[in-house]
């Protein structure tokens, strides 16, 4: 176990450190939640250590976040809102004035103070909870819309650029097992058949119709911390990803991981499906919060769903032919079957878009 003790004396925190214990089911970073004694107050905070295998540049990750987070804090104070500390992460500095420090191994640590009375959850139980967090999502864009200075560091260069996912997934062909390469006729026709698809939110944004701005990158509910009592959407955490990109892959993801009927792996295709309540109840939420959009981007809202799923069939397939070096897995084939999941989830989307884009026009119109 880490001495937190000694983590905590490389932060400002201006408190005495009493205990530290783990916290939290985040799968990529280390997160502990400390207690300390502020003038006879009990107080706690977050540390966390930055997964290095993951995110190779840490120092332009943690400006990022320093960025987004205080220009968040500075819109929110401006418009007087009464809990303006809790609606954003903020980043407690370390003793050198960093937004980071380094322990004796050379790991990156960062502390934030703990949000209270807010938790995230790792399923979605009701609509409601989906409403709240594409809100809090659209309420994360908008704060950030604005952010002045030079363009966010690409973290992950090319993260949501489907085409070249797709050129990508042709490169490990060459190379693949014969034996893997004889099971993905089908799958590979699948996602060759949809170039097209693959270039229009990349498209939108090299004419000018779709504007880059600060976009999460990581939009699943977990990542968004409800109100205990009212489940009111509170504060968008996970900043890792926080980098240049389209709304729309923020928006995709959501539908993505929130509306199939069904788990990221499942073999049974026939029961992949959009569930059309957890959509509408997505539109609902985000649409109420992100006012700042332009035409091209409303437009796309439903696509963008089919989109992320096609990208993350994509990206299944290629690892699976290039030998599960990228995703974990739990059995033989497991990316072969993620990706069918996803590709059955395209073909769904397909199927409903009409209704989907009805669900956006009345909503919008609302
Ligand atoms: P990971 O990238 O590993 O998912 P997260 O930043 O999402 O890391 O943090 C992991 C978990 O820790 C979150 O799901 C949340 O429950 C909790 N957590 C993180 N930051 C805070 C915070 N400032 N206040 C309260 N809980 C937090
Ligand atoms: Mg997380
Ligand atoms: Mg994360």
């Amino acid at each position: 176990m880490q001495d937190l003790k000694a983590i905590s004396r490389l932060f400002e925190t201006r408190a005495d450190f009493l205990t530290a214990r783990p916290h939290g089911s985040g799968h990529i970073n280390d997160t502990f939640c400390a207690t300390y004694n502020q003038a006879g107050r009990e107080i706690r905070l977050i540390h966390q250590r930055i997964n290095s295998h993951v995110f190779r540049n840490p120092e332009a990750l943690m400006e990022n976040i320093d960025r987004v987070t205080r220009h968040s804090l500075a819109r929110l104070v401006e418009a007087g809102h009464s809990e303006a500390h809790r609606r954003t992460l903020t980043l407690i500095p370390s003793c050198d004035g960093l937004p980071w420090a380094r322990d004796a191994e050379g790991g990156y640590w960062r502390t934030f103070p703990f949000i209270e009375g807010a938790l995230g959850y790792e399923e979605i139980e009701n609509l409601r909870q989906a409403e709240e967090a594409a809100k809090a999502f659209g309420e994360f864009q908008k704060l950030a819309a604005d952010l002045k200075g030079p363009r966010l560091h690409e973290t992950i260069p090319d993260f949501h650029h489907t085409p070249k996912r797709l050129d990508a997934l042709r490169a490990v062909l060459e190379n693949a097992p014969k034996d893997r390469m004889e099971r993905v006729g089908d799958d590979l026709e699948f996602a060759f058949s949809r170039a097209a698809d693959a270039r229009v939110i990349t498209d939108l944004i090299a004419s000018g119709d779709v504007p880059e701005r600060v976009t999460h990158n990581d939009t699943k509910l977990s990542n968004v911390l409800l109100d205990e009592a009212t489940s009111e959407g509170v504060c968008v955490i996970d900043l890792d990803t926080t980098m240049p990109g389209s709304v729309l892959y923020d928006f995709g993801d959501m539908v993505r991981t929130a509306c199939p009927t069904t788990r990221e792996d499942e073999v049974d295709l026939s029961v992949i499906d959009v569930r059309m309540d957890r959509f509408e109840a997505l539109i609902r939420g985000y649409l109420a919060a992100a006012s700042f959009l332009v035409p091209a981007e409303v437009e796309h809202l439903a696509f963008s769903g089919k989109l992320l799923a096609l990208e993350c069939g994509i990206r299944f397939l290629t690892d699976y032919l290039d030998g599960d070096h990228y995703f974990k897995t739990h059995r033989p084939g497991h990316n072969l079957d993620r990706c069918r999941a996803q590709f059955a989830l395209v073909r769904a989307i397909e199927k409903r878009l009409p209704e989907m884009e009805d669900v956006v026009a009345r909503t919008e119109n609302k």
